[in-house]
């Protein structure tokens, strides 16, 4: 297990953030969520308080425009940022650009963050990732179609994709696409930065997602490419590097994600505990039926459990280790608390939970699409139990407290049975 305290400089960032949420955030989450023009000003005024105190782009470095100061930080200030559907584009580091400019900074070349990474963190413009394709499994990205061709100096793209969130309004976006056909599976593609202006590039629809359209930031956009031509010099690392680039973007962009949905788990429980208090049935509090007590324990337990299993990637992470194992497993695991900690909410507000005159309803729908969006439930178990058996396979064990595999006696294996002679007369058979 890595070290998980808060430092008190943590703690004392929590504070500051919370104070924040408190003056900024929750009064117009209402006006936010009407998504107008009027919002839209105010998520740019909420933005400048946000940027005078000190707390900007905290999931990445000053190094690169943020206040970030590593991952363990970040997940405990997430958190409190992950409340709210809003805080993230508040605090400039909302998804998909917090992943964007992850890679940019890792692999992007001197030009590329200047032009794109140096905008992109100072909250100027958004961009988008453009991966899933409607007509192939996402789950399995080698099955890709969209194909960029090279023809002298530039890539000329050709593709159909799908749920690329916040295409709309955006400057650019890292498109995926097969650059060598004729590679292994695993070579085949790249990441292209490619402009939402290039000729070629047609949003077609923002799709509605459990009924919702959204509005620039919270689209999910169908886009066609349509022999995009763009400068070779925009791939993002070597051309070939796309899946293994995809893998290090998703890999913390998961992680973010769960920060996220802590967030969101301990406000919805805040908020059941509260009504369960409060509402009166059958002569008495909910509080005293016991299926709601059973439900704030199992909530309890569960939602510690998401946080220490996210600091404990987070710690791996900060220490250099790609964590695929633990990012994984919190991502299948914190998806499911989280729908069911906002559903078992839900149901202790009764009608009133699917209003919105309470955030759970909201927050529902995001928790069912938590189960699909970076990698579906069963895509991480499979990965989980594919590289625990694999050291098993190969006379090690997995060994959580470890931090992994370690060479072992393979595991406890069933003693065989022991022949104690016949039973004495009497016995049972
Ligand atoms: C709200 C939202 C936002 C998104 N944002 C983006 C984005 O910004 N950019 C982007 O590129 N994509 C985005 N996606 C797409 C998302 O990454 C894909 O939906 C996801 O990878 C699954 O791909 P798929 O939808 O093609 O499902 P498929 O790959 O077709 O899988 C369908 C189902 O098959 C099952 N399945 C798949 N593999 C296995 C397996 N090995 N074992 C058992 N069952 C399996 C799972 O139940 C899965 O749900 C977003 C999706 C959502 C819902």
């Amino acid at each position: 297990m890595a070290v998980l305290a808060m430092t008190p400089e943590v703690r004392e960032l929590r504070i500051r953030a919370r104070d924040l949420m408190d003056r900024l955030v929750y009064p117009n989450e209402a006006r936010l969520e009407r998504e107008d023009d009027e919002a839209e000003a105010l998520v740019k005024e909420l933005r400048a308080k946000v940027r005078a105190a000190g707390l900007w782009a905290p999931h990445i470095g000053p190094e690169a425009g943020g206040s970030g100061r590593g991952f363990v930080a970040y997940a405990f200030l997430n958190e409190l940022i992950g409340r709210s559907a809003w805080a993230p584009l508040i605090f400039g580091c909302q998804a998909p650009d917090a992943g964007n400019a992850e890679i940019l900074h890792l692999l992007g070349t001197g030009d590329q963050r200047r032009r794109w990474l140096a905008p992109l963190v100072a909250g100027d413009v958004r961009s988008f990732f453009s991966m899933t394709e409607p007509e192939v499994s996402g789950s399995d990205p080698t099955g890709l179609r969209t194909t960029a061709v090279r023809v002298g100096d530039d890539w000329v793209i050709d593709g159909h994709k799908w749920f690329s969130s916040g295409a709309e309004g955006a400057a650019f976006g890292i498109v995926m696409a097969v650059t060598d056909p004729d590679a292994e599976p695993h070579r085949r593609t790249s990441q292209i930065i490619v402009p939402a202006t290039t000729p070629g590039v047609e949003i077609v629809r923002a799709i509605p997602v459990l009924g919702h359209r959204g509005r620039g930031w919270s689209t999910h956009c169908e886009i066609r490419y349509t022999g995009v031509r763009v400068p070779v010099a925009n791939t993002v690392g070597a051309p070939g590097d796309g899946f293994r680039i995809a893998q290090k973007r998703l890999g913390p962009g998961r992680i973010h994600h769960v920060m996220r949905w802590l967030g969101q788990m301990q406000r919805a429980f805040e908020l059941m505990c509260g009504y369960a208090l409060e509402r009166q049935a059958f002569g008495g509090p909910l509080a005293a039926k016991q299926t709601v007590q059973n439900w704030v324990a199992d909530s309890a337990a569960e939602i510690q459990a998401c946080r220490l299993l996210t600091l404990d990637a987070a710690a791996r992470i900060d220490q250099g280790d790609e964590a695929r194992v633990e990012i994984s497993a919190v991502k299948f695991y914190a998806a499911r608390v989280l729908h069911d900690v906002v559903d078992r909410a839900v149901q202790v507000h009764g009608a009133l939970g699917l209003t919105d005159q309470t955030p759970l309803a909201r927050m529902y729908a995001d928790a069912r699409a938590a189960r699909l969006y970076d990698g579906p439930d069963e895509v991480h178990r499979m990965v989980v139990s594919r590289r625990v058996l694999r050291a098993f396979e190969q006379g090690e064990v997995w060994d959580f407290a470890d931090g992994g595999p370690r060479r072992g006696p393979g595991g406890l294996k069933a003693s065989p049975p022991v022949d104690r002679g016949p039973a004495p007369a009497g016995t049972p058979e």
